[in-house]
C-alpha cells in the first residue's frame, strides 16, 4: 500500500453540493426553540439524537495505517479520561434527552481495564440496545464474558483476510487471533455481528467478494466503509480512496443483480435489523440465501440527513460530528458539580448537551482526495 502523504489537499476543489451546505455550528447561537426538558433532543435538521457512542480509551494495541501514526499521537492522561462511574452518570443524563442505544469504542475499547464490569453496569440502565466495535485481537477470551455481561452485539474490523496484508494495515495485528475471535462470537451466541471493512484501492478491493462469502457462511453482516479524512488527511494516501459505487460494481459481479429490500421477508429487511445507522444495505443472493452487505459512504454518498448519534470521547466531549474538532465539555460539568445531587447533576448534564446538540451542524465537507477531515485523530474523538 502506498504510504506517502496527501498532497492534494490544497488543490481540492470543493464539490458545489458541500459548498452550499450550510454549517450551523458555525452560527453564533442556535435560533432553536428551548426544548423543554425531557423531551429528545432534536438538532437544527430535526434529527432526533437517540444513539451514543463512547469512547473508553484513545489508545489501541493496532496501529492501522488510516487511524493512527505509529508514534506521535498525543494521548490523553489517565486523570482526564472519564471513570466508569462518570460514564454511566453520563448515559443516564443523555438517555433523559432521548439517547436510547450505546456502542462503546475507542481506541481500542478491549485494552481498557474492567471493561467486563462497565458493560455490566450500563446493561442494567434499561438502553435498547448495547454494543462494542473492536479490533477483535481479544475476543477468543473476551467474546463469551461480553456476552455474560449483558452486551447485545459486537462489530469486528476485519480489513483482510490475507496475514500478511493484515499485519501490514494493522501494524502490531494477528489475524488467526481475530479469526478465531470470530469463532468465539459465534459460539457465545451474538447476534446481527457485522465485519467492517475499510475498502482501499490497490489494498483490498480485491477482496470485496472474499470478505463476503467469509461473512456470509458465517451469518456475519460485512460492510464496506469508505476512507475518511481524519486528522486533517494526513493519513489519507492518494488514490486509495474506494467509493461505495465501486464497491456496489463489484458485488453485482461477484453475486449478480443487486435485489431490492422489498424481496426479504419484512423481519430480515435491513431496515428492520437492530444497530441500523448510517449504512445504506445491498441485499444480494448467495447460496440460495439472500444478505446484506452494509455500504458506509461517509464521502460520496454522505447520510447527514438521518445522522441520529453523537460521539463521547474517552476525556468526556461530547461531539455532534465526527468530522469536526469541536465539542461539548462535560467532564468539567461532571467534575465542577460534586457539590449536586446526582439528579441535579443528570440535569445539568442533560441541559448541557440538549443545549450544544441543537448546534449539531447540518453536515461535513469530507472530500475523496483527503479534505475537509478535523484536526483530531479517529482515536481522539472515537471512531
Ligand atoms: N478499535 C476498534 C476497531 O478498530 O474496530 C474501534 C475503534 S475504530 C476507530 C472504529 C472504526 O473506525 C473501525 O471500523 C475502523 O476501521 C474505522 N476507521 C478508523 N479510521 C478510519 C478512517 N480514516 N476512515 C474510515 N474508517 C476508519
Ligand atoms: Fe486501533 Fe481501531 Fe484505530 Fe485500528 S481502527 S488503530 S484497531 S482504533
Amino acid at each position: 500500500m502506498n504510504t506517502r502523504p496527501s498532497t492534494e489537499q490544497s488543490v481540492d476543489p470543493q464539490p458545489a453540493r458541500l459548498r452550499r451546505l450550510p454549517v450551523l455550528g458555525n452560527a453564533p447561537e442556535p435560533t432553536l426553540p428551548a426544548i423543554p426538558s425531557g423531551q429528545p433532543i432534536h438538532d437544527g435538521l430535526n434529527r432526533p439524537i437517540t444513539y451514543l457512542r463512547i469512547s473508553l480509551t484513545d489508545r489501541c494495541n493496532y496501529r492501522c495505517t488510516y487511524c493512527m501514526p505509529e508514534e506521535g499521537v498525543e494521548l490523553a492522561l489517565r486523570s482526564q479520561v472519564l471513570s466508569f462511574e462518570e460514564l454511566e452518570t453520563v448515559v443516564q443524563a443523555l438517555m433523559r434527552v432521548g439517547v436510547r442505544r450505546v456502542r462503546l469504542t475507542g481506541g481500542e475499547p478491549t485494552v481498557r481495564k474492567d471493561l467486563l464490569h462497565l458493560v455490566e453496569r450500563l446493561g442494567r440502565l434499561g438502553l435498547d440496545d448495547l454494543a462494542l466495535s473492536t479490533n477483535g485481537e481479544r475476543l477468543a477470551e473476551l467474546a463469551g464474558p461480553l456476552r455474560q455481561a449483558g452486551l447485545d452485539r459486537l462489530n469486528v474490523s476485519l480489513d483482510t483476510l490475507d496475514a500478511a496484508k493484515f499485519r501490514q494495515v494493522t501494524r502490531h495485528g494477528h489475524l488467526d487471533r481475530v479469526l478465531a475471535g470470530l469463532e468465539a462470537v459465534r459460539s457465545a451466541g451474538f447476534k446481527s455481528t457485522k465485519l467492517n471493512t475499510v475498502a482501499m484501492r490497490g489494498f483490498n478491493d480485491d477482496e470485496v467478494g472474499a470478505l463476503c462469502r467469509y461473512a456470509f457462511e458465517r451469518g456475519f453482516v460485512p460492510r464496506f466503509i469508505e476512507l475518511m479524512p481524519m486528522a486533517e488527511g494526513s493519513l489519507f494516501y492518494p488514490g486509495t480512496f474506494f467509493p461505495v459505487a465501486e464497491t456496489r460494481t463489484i458485488l453485482r459481479h461477484e453475486f449478480g443483480a443487486l435485489l431490492d429490500e422489498q424481496e426479504l421477508p419484512a423481519e430480515s429487511r435491513p431496515s428492520a435489523q437492530p444497530g441500523v445507522g448510517p449504512a445504506r444495505y445491498a441485499v444480494v443472493s448467495y447460496q440460495g440465501a439472500v444478505h446484506r452487505v452494509g455500504l458506509i459512504s461517509a464521502v460520496s454518498e454522505p447520510f447527514c440527513d438521518t445522522c441520529n448519534r453523537v460521539r463521547l470521547s474517552a476525556t468526556g466531549e461530547l461531539h455532534a460530528c465526527l468530522a469536526y474538532d469541536d465539542a461539548i465539555d462535560l467532564r468539567s460539568v461532571l467534575r465542577a458539580h460534586t457539590s449536586q445531587s446526582p439528579d441535579e447533576l443528570l440535569n445539568v448534564l442533560a441541559a448541557t448537551a440538549r443545549t450544544g446538540l441543537q448546534r449539531k451542524r447540518l453536515g461535513h465537507e469530507f472530500t475523496p482526495s483527503g479534505c475537509g477531515g478535523p484536526r483530531k485523530y479517529m482515536v481522539s474523538i472515537g471512531g
